[in-house]
């Protein structure tokens, strides 16, 4: 499904990925760990394709695609997902006719027709009891006050809707409390199916309580130093990064 290439990206000529190989399948569940400041955010923000990074070498294909070439709408309609693409407040623009309009965007760059005002809201239905989200919330305006926690739902709820195949999820430094935790890993879990993967970018062993990977990866310095399966995260919950570090280096 994804494929990443020796990846190196630069910001105002500071490199900060060195290097970046990473291969995800379909049904995957992939974690990248990593100290902060080790590059995890600039990789979510590369395969978004934030325009202040200049990719310098390396290739990163999706589906055949090279999505280096896509603009990040583009990426986004070819079905990749990143958790942190919508996180303004959109004042009078309600959570259902945002979603709706960004529903109607991906059918037609498929070549579908809009979507009909009755299966819509068949699918706001389901998709909200998937991931539990409040109909008040869905009636709000995006984002507008919404709580931390309320923030996240509404992500794992965009996420519900657009049905991508895959899903970049980067859990931010800050304003992470136990309740957005176990409201993203539900929603990972329960949107998993054989044909989605998922990158979780986190520095919270913690999160993988809930979410079970089945790869971990540390990036560190703009490489991924280790990939292994899910007890790479039980040993770094015990032992840190340090290991990692002398040994990588
Ligand atoms: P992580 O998400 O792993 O904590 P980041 O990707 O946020 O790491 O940051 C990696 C490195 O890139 C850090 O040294 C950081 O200072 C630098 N960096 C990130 N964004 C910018 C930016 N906009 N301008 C300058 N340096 C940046
Ligand atoms: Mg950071
Ligand atoms: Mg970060």
């Amino acid at each position: 499904m994804l494929q990443i290439k020796n990846l190196h990206a630069s910001i105002n000529g500071k490199e900060i990925l060195k290097g970046i190989n990473l291969e995800v399948n379909p049904g995957e569940v992939h974690a990248i760990m990593g100290p902060n400041g080790s590059g995890k955010s600039t990789l979510a923000s590369v395969l978004a394709g934030k325009e202040m990074f200049e990719v310098t070498d390396g290739e990163v294909i999706f589906e055949g695609k090279n999505l280096l070439d896509l603009s990040p709408e583009d990426r986004s309609r070819e079905g990749i997902f990143l958790g942190f693409q919508y996180p303004v407040e959109i004042p009078g623009v309600s959570m259902t006719n945002f979603m709706r309009a960004a529903v109607n965007a991906h059918r037609e760059y498929k070549g579908l027709t809009a979507i009909s005002a009755s299966d819509f809201l068949k699918m706001m239905r389901e998709k909200s009891q998937i991931v539990e989200i409040d109909a008040k919330l869905t009636n709000r305006s995006v984002n507008e006050g919404f709580s931390g926690g309320e923030k996240k739902r509404n992500e794992i709820f965009q996420m519900a809707m657009l049905e991508p195949k895959l899903s970049i999820l980067d859990e931010t430094d800050s304003g992470l409390d136990i309740d957005a935790l176990r409201i993203v890993a539900t929603g990972v879990t329960k949107l998993k199916r054989p044909d989605n993967a998922t990158i979780v970018i986190t520095h919270y062993q913690r999160l993988l309580d809930y979410i079970v990977p089945d790869f971990v990866h540390v990036l560190y310095n703009g490489r991924i130093i280790k990939s292994e399966g899910k007890e790479l995260a039980l040993e770094l919950e015990e032992k840190g990064y340090d290991w990692l570090i002398k040994d990588g280096e």
